[in-house]
């Protein structure tokens, strides 16, 4: 019975508990037999009734535990409390002394109140157990006796019942001992087990991560030439309607491109893989630029778009990240347009704190839309979260924004506030402290004209994407320009080699040899002029050192897929005209 009953419970300090009870009922019940047979012989009547009595007692117990294990608890109580009462009988009435008996059931108690029942009881029990033996010495109406053989047991039962306490101690322990070790194993490998399965979780999140990394980064680049296509195609279609269509389908691939974007950053925010650039940026330059793509979108719904920027940020540049306060800013105010459809929106840059190395700055972005119910305020900061379900029906979205710019801002050493109440419009701002650039940059960029002609620069192209490249063929004949391709970096390499071009345009995953590669080789051409050329690299890839990537190869610009049509224009047509300076120079005058 006792086997079956541990077999079944799992915990090793409980196995041990029924163990110890059980250990503890067998050996007190033979202690009593011998006791009620040695009363019995010398005429010893209230001895051999307690015996007898705590044998019955002892019996019931034994039942009761092999009967149900979950019954250990109360047997335990109730053989400490037959302990006690035997301790305290035995001071006070039967022996009237302190013997061997009575200091080994002293220790009984102590033990199995404290492995059986725990610290508190184990103290509680411990006191009561030795406090009448303490009430016995300091009586002091007579000389305390303390024996070793009580009187009243004669010999031998008395030392059979001392041998057999020592023993059951010594079985406790063991019992105890074990099952501490026992314990100690089974939380080690618990802890292995632990251990395994975080790596295991950190694994498939990696590589979750990886694989919406690479999706999002493979979508990127047929995505580029849809919306190049479209783009091209609305400069001149057949009829209104056409028009009509190239526009929905401009509008959709957009979108489809900042929702792809929005999903690789956030995956890179979340894996803690994208690290802040440090440029030289002037904000209020900065944020006139972003405004005006937004005014557009604020016009269309009929509302106004105010920026208020503080005037001492024309004169003082900062180092920063102007690619993610673009980002930031526009999250925040494309959020404002959306959700007001009366009133208006304004932005307001006011430096807070300003002293020689740091400038503090308080971005607000108000507006007087439908504002958000106080009980939403915290949520529509988690990803995927809107205030309500009817947000997406309304106003679409996916609620991806406000959960990058929360992260965003985190990289920036700070937290966006809200203040806003159902109906009443929203307040979300936060300030950044951003380090003064120290010198003033001599500019030495070229303003190029945007007349849209670059007939006299030869320029070569390196992409291995055949859609690609028909677009850039198709934009680069609207500005009088029909530029040289190579499938590869080792084709461009060749070509060069053969001919005089005057920019290269170098798409960085090539198959062969990459864009980072071919610029190498071509930083290392014997002819100055050519080893000198600029080269812009084309990246769907927005990897966090891609800056430091491309300086280290040589490469003077990069230009992002889908790249905007007006961007790569004006930078090819400011680096083929400096294209006499270095291109390390170059690179370090870049402002943005
Ligand atoms: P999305 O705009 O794609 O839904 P966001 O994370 O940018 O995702 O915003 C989450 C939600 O927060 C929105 O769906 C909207 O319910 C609420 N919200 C954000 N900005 C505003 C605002 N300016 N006014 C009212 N509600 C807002």
């Amino acid at each position: 019975s006792l086997k079956k009953l541990t077999l079944t419970e799992p915990g090793s300090f409980n196995k041990a508990k029924i163990n110890i009870l059980f250990t503890i009922l067998i050996f007190t019940l033979i202690k009593l037999l011998i006791a009620g047979y040695i009363s019995y012989i010398n005429d010893q009547t209230l001895q051999l009734y307690r015996a007898l009595v705590m044998f019955t007692i002892g019996v019931i117990l034994l039942k009761l535990l092999l009967f149900n294990k979950n019954y250990t608890h109360i047997i335990a109580q109730i053989i400490v409390w037959t302990g006690l009462l035997f301790i305290w009988s035995n001071v006070f009435i039967f022996t009237q002394d302190i013997n061997i008996i009575t200091l080994q059931s002293v220790f009984m108690i102590i033990l199995s109140s404290f492995y059986l029942l725990g610290a508190r009881y184990g103290i509680v029990y411990s006191l009561l157990s030795i406090s009448p033996l303490i009430l016995y010495l300091i009586k002091g109406n007579s000389l305390p006796i303390i024996t070793v053989e009580p009187d009243q047991l004669a010999s031998p039962g008395f030392e059979i019942i001392v041998v057999l306490s020592l023993i059951t101690f010594v079985i406790i322990h063991y019992l105890y001992h074990e099952a501490f070790k026992l314990n100690v194993a089974e939380k080690e490998l618990l802890n292995d087990q632990l251990k395994q399965a975080v790596e295991e979780a950190n694994l498939a999140a990696e590589s979750k991560s990886d694989f919406l990394s690479t999706m999002s980064h493979e979508l990127r680049t047929p995505l580029n030439s849809v919306i190049g296509m479209t783009e091209l195609m609305l400069d001149n279609p057949y009829n209104k309607e056409q028009a009509e269509n190239l526009k929905i389908l401009n509008f959709s691939a957009v979108n489809l491109h900042s929702l792809i974007n929005d999903i690789l950053d956030y995956n890179k925010l979340g894996a803690d893989k994208l690290n802040l650039e440090a440029i030289n940026v002037n904000l209020y330059q900065l944020m006139n630029d972003i405004c005006l793509g937004l005014r557009m979108k604020a016009k269309e719904k009929g509302l106004e778009l105010r920026l208020n920027i503080d005037e001492i940020l024309k004169e003082k540049p900062v180092i920063t990240d102007p690619t993610r306060i673009t980002q930031i800013i526009y999250n925040l105010v494309g959020n404002a347009i959306k959700f007001t459809n009366k009133g208006s929106v304004s932005v307001s840059l006011k430096v807070i704190k300003v002293d020689d190395d740091n400038l503090n700055i308080r971005f607000s972005i108000i507006d007087t839309g439908i504002g958000i119910s106080e009980d939403n305020q915290q949520s529509i900061f988690e990803p995927f979260t809107q205030a309500s379900t009817s947000t997406t029906r309304n106003f679409g979205g996916t609620g991806l924004g406000l959960a990058i710019v929360k992260r965003l801002l985190l990289l920036f050493n700070t937290t966006i506030h809200l203040e806003s109440a159902a109906g009443t419009g929203s307040n979300f701002f936060f300030n950044i402290s951003f380090p003064l650039q120290k010198e003033q940059p001599v500019s030495n960029s070229v303003a190029p004209e945007l007349n849209y002609d670059l007939e006299d620069i030869r320029v070569l192209v390196a992409e291995d994407n055949p859609m690609n490249r028909l677009l850039l063929k198709k934009v680069f004949f609207k500005w009088n320009n029909e530029p040289e391709f190579a499938e590869n970096g080792m084709e461009a390499v060749e070509k060069l080699k053969s001919h005089s071009y005057d920019i290269v345009l170098m798409d960085i995953h090539m198959p062969v040899m990459d864009g980072y590669e071919a610029t190498k080789v071509i930083r290392n051409m014997s002819d100055p002029e050519k080893a000198n050329i600029p080269v812009i690299a084309l990246t769907a890839s927005v990897s966090n050192n891609l800056r430091d990537k491309i300086r280290e190869a040589g490469m003077n610009d990069y230009v992002y897929k889908p790249f905007n049509s007006k961007e790569l224009y004006s930078k090819i047509k400011s680096m083929a005209l400096q294209s006499e300076k270095k291109p390390s120079e170059m690179l370090n005058t870049k402002v943005s």
